[in-house]
């Protein structure tokens, strides 16, 4: 099954500290009616002296699970591996 990546940049303070600025990627399945960035703040396994400021999306895109989808491949073989769009048992 393909899935969805999501790229941020999570601002985020603990208490006394400095504000620190994080690239996170983060996978979700496709399908599920979801709120990414509430989901994203639920897989962030934040203390309870951190405060997030801004959950920033710098990209979405959906990920086949085919590996030679990933990678281009023009080979019609690189897609009939175990997960591959051509794959039949
Ligand atoms: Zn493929």
């Amino acid at each position: 099954m393909p899935y969805i990546e999501v790229i941020c940049i999570i601002k985020k303070v603990k208490l006394g500290q400095q504000i620190s600025t994080d690239e996170y990627t983060f996978e979700f399945s496709i399908g599920e009616n979801q709120d990414i960035k509430e989901e994203i703040k639920n897989r962030l396994s934040i203390d309870g002296i951190t405060k997030i400021i801004d959950i920033n999306i710098k990209s979405i895109k959906i990920v086949p699970s085919c590996s030679g989808c990933r990678s281009d491949q023009p080979n019609q073989l690189a897609h009939m591996d175990y997960g591959g769009c051509l794959y039949s048992e």
